[in-house]
């Protein structure tokens, strides 16, 4: 974080303030972690601060400490409206634009607060006073660490926090395999499990709670996976039916995109999953090496993230999705095979 910023927010901090914690919308472990770690943190230095996720995330991170207190936006509207109207202070965290939290945006964009980003995704947005932007940043997670150490406020890192932000690190480094990981990530884990993060039960708690019909889902998603040698590359469809035979629920799908790239020639891989309710196909795009699949994401699907995970959408019905998706992929051939 630059010493100039890690003033600004001193100064900011300096006396007690009304502070709203924004994770995205769909949040996952590393936007979930990073609020809840930063709140409890932010409450420790006197504050009152409070978590307003745009909409529910997956039961998988519901063991994590502080989540019973976060305000779903969607089923608690009021209550969420009127906290952002009065906070000083909004922190947004694991996103850098204010479309990113789909419904919220509106009442966000309205309201009188300093705002300030923690987040490790290309091409910030300018909404906020002071921004801590990293994309060389394995996780949200790890940033909230060093933000804190810089605020020296390392003492105060307690086991609960501890524990979230393991989660965060764990679920966005692809649990430490990502090339994003690097010597100052371990460090920071070491640090966190030195004050108390029960690593191998978070790794159960997230990873190892499938239930018989998601791995019959995952089933379905392996069997429609799509392979274009020719390409390297490889996709999967799900469709509402699919879903709903399999009875799906929030962050079943998770981690299905991967698949595709652990075939040794495919270096790119997707997942489009048709969400009814909101008349879209929600796309996961994965590669390895310097295809950049936020590029792609950008340029075709209204969507973003890193050079290797982003995510974006698609207005029109699953067939022409995928029909457009394959249309695209001659002009980048040559970057495919590079
Ligand atoms: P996932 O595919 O796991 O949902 O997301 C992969 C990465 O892309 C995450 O860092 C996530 O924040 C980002 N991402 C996912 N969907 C979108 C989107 O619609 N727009 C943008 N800008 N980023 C996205
Ligand atoms: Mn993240």
């Amino acid at each position: 974080m630059k010493s100039a910023d890690v003033g600004s927010l001193k100064t900011l901090l300096s006396s007690p303030q009304k502070i709203v914690i924004i994770p995205h919308k769909n949040p996952d472990g590393d936007a979930i972690g990073a609020a809840l770690a930063l709140n409890f943190y932010l409450q420790a230095t006197g504050h009152s601060s409070v978590v307003i996720a745009p909409n529910d995330y997956p039961q998988f991170l519901k063991w994590m400490p502080g989540t019973n207190e976060v305000i779903n936006f969607e089923k608690h509207n009021d209550t969420a409206v009127k906290s952002l109207e009065t906070a000083t202070v909004i922190f947004t965290v694991d996103f850098n634009e204010l479309s990113r939290i789909g419904h919220m945006e509106e009442a966000v964009k309205n309201a009188s607060a300093t705002f300030v980003m923690v987040d490790h995704h290309h091409s910030p947005a300018a909404y906020a006073s002071i921004m801590y932007s990293d994309v060389t940043m394995s996780s949200t997670c790890e940033m909230i660490f060093h933000m804190i150490a810089a605020l020296g406020g390392i003492e105060l890192i307690s086991e609960d926090m501890a524990n979230c932000l393991y989660a965060g690190i764990v679920t966005d480094t692809g649990s430490f395999k990502y090339a994003s990981t690097t010597g100052k990530t371990h460090r920071v884990v070491a640090t966190l499990i030195d004050k108390g993060a029960q690593n191998s039960e978070i790794h159960k708690n997230i990873f190892d709670t499938n239930t018989a019909s998601r791995l019959h889902l995952l089933g379905c998603a392996l069997k429609n996976m799509v392979i274009l040698p020719e390409f390297r590359t490889a996709y999967i469809t799900l469709s509402q039916e699919e879903l709903d035979t399999h009875q799906f629920k929030k962050g079943d799908t998770e981690g299905f995109v991967n698949y595709g790239l652990t075939l040794e020639s495919i270096r790119f891989a997707v997942i489009f999953i048709e969400n009814k309710e909101e008349r879209i196909i929600k796309i996961s795009f994965r590669s390895e090496g310097n295809f950049s699949v936020n590029e792609f994401a950008r340029s075709y699907f209204e969507g973003g993230g890193h050079t290797n995970a982003a995510g974006g959408k698609s207005n029109k019905s699953m067939e022409e999705t995928v029909h457009y998706f394959r249309s695209l992929l001659e002009q980048h051939k040559n970057a495919l095979l590079a």
